[in-house]
């Protein structure tokens, strides 16, 4: 031990991060009580966020701020530090923490959590830096909700047919849930606004879904996949499969398949790949860079070190040989909680257990009355799937206080019509101030 207390420092303060300090706070209530132990968590965002509840955010369903979790409100006998962590040197058990202003510092631990999860897994394509936007956190649902509506607003008073097209035309790169939703969804709440335009016609309007395999929706199995490619076909969305994104520069989207179109919205969905924060620790990675873990979520041959969720290799011990948990928060919120009681158990002088879940399968909407699903080998699509999302998504949401905002905010959606307005000005908040003083 470093030091009397025993310090615990999680690296991230997503699913896994906060579901183990969660679990840390319940099981040794009595050594934080006495100071005998000390859990930090570091984060850069002082929140965690329901990244399912992201494409109803974006498409106004749920008010933004309910979809995230305020980290210092459920995580009262922890210390929070707002700030990421840079590398980790484990053999000295010392993190290098970068805080949010002001220089960086070294902080010595006893034990480490590495759950810094995952970022999206992007392709050096010309123009994509600039254009591009990605789809895992609250700010980029809230942006791309005010850039869809704004580029309605927009388009109603511009004259010119190349730029008008320009601007109602949006492409969402890659296939899986987090495209799928996010682009169904936007796409619903559009089609419901385009009432209040006028100006505009469902027509003017171009949805352009591009996926580099043959199929989308892989987490609910083939035939479902194919059934949502239907859907969406049926509601006027292009959705090119065994196609890629060659080149976006200023807008003008050159595809593999030949097509060439301006647009001034496109939406990198195409995978994630662990933090390359944690190449800059000495902790064994495997080959596709994220932390090796035993299946008691111990990273390999280590000693006071532990991993799970987006950024581990856990072993699936429900799977074949060799196999490793996907990438999805059905884990990542079930490995936190094992990983919680793990550590609390051996601080107490127990033993661990191994973490075995066994895949269900997944659900997604598609927009408001519409989704699809798999669970536990049961297809379901329509109306049933969608109610099957909001009912799971709504047990699984972190704490008492979102479950009842969400619910509340469905509640006033069956009696209010959906709030269309663009507060595409959030983003630049001093400017009238800055003009008038000019
Ligand atoms: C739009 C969307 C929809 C999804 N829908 C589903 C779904 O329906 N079902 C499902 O099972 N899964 C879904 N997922 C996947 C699921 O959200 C992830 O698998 C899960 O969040 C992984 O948990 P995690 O704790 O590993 O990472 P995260 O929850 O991403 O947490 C990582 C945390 O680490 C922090 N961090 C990053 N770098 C550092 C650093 N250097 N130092 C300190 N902190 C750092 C981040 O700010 C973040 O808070 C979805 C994902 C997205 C993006």
């Amino acid at each position: 031990m470093t030091q009397e207390r025993t310090r615990i420092l999680i690296v991230g303060g997503g699913y896994v991060g906060m579901y183990t300090a969660l679990r840390l706070q319940k099981r040794l209530r009595r050594e934080l009580r006495e100071k005998k132990v000390e859990v930090v968590v570091v984060d850069p965002r002082s929140y965690m966020t329901y990244q399912p509840f992201l494409p109803e955010a974006a498409a106004g369903s749920v008010e933004p701020r309910h979809v995230v979790v305020p980290l210092r409100r459920v995580l009262r006998r922890c210390v929070i530090l707002t700030g990421r962590v840079d590398s980790v040197d484990h053999g000295r058990r010392v993190a290098r923490i970068q805080p949010v202003r002001g220089d960086a510092y070294d902080l010595s631990y006893d034990v480490v959590v590495i759950a810094p999860g995952s970022i999206a897994r992007t392709l050096p394509i010309p123009g994509l830096a600039e254009l591009g936007i990605g789809f895992k956190q609250v700010e980029e649902a809230i942006a791309l909700r005010n850039q869809v509506l704004e580029m309605l607003d927009i388009a109603t008073s511009i004259t010119d047919h190349a730029a008008r097209r320009a601007l109602l035309s949006f492409v969402f790169v890659g296939g899986g849930y987090a495209g799928i939703e996010a682009l169904a969804e936007l796409e619903d709440m559009a089609a419901y606004a385009m009432r209040y335009y006028p100006e505009l016609s469902q027509g003017d309007l171009r949805w352009v879904l591009v996926e580099a395999t043959g199929r989308i929706l892989p987490e609910v199995g083939e035939d479902m996949g194919r059934y949502t490619v239907e859907e969406l076909r049926k509601r006027g969305i292009e959705v090119r499969l065994e196609t890629r994104l060659e080149s976006c520069v200023g807008g003008h989207i050159v595809l593999s398949d030949g097509e060439e179109f301006d647009a001034e919205t496109l939406v990198w969905t195409a995978g994630v790949k662990p933090n390359p924060m944690l190449a800059r620790t000495d902790l064994p990675l495997d080959e596709k860079g994220r932390v090796k873990c035993r299946p008691d979520l111990r990273i390999d041959g280590v000693e006071g070190a532990w991993a799970a969720g987006d950024a581990a290799a856990v072993p699936d011990v429900t799977g074949p040989p060799g196999a490793t948990t996907g990438p999805s928060a059905q884990h990542a919120v079930r490995q936190g909680k094992v990983l919680g009681d793990n550590i609390a158990r051996l601080l107490r002088g127990g033993t661990t257990s191994a973490y075995i879940h066994k895949y269900v399968g997944s659900v997604a909407s598609l927009g408001l009355h519409k989704g699809v699903a798999q669970v536990y080998g049961v297809k379901l699509r329509g109306f049933p799937a969608w109610f099957m999302h909001r009912s799971y998504h709504v047990s699984r949401v972190p704490t008492f206080n979102r479950k009842a905002r969400i619910i509340l905010d469905w509640t006033l959606a069956l009696f209010f019509r959906r709030d269309i307005v663009s507060l595409g000005s959030l983003q630049r908040p001093r400017q009238e101030f800055t003009e008038a003083t000019r």
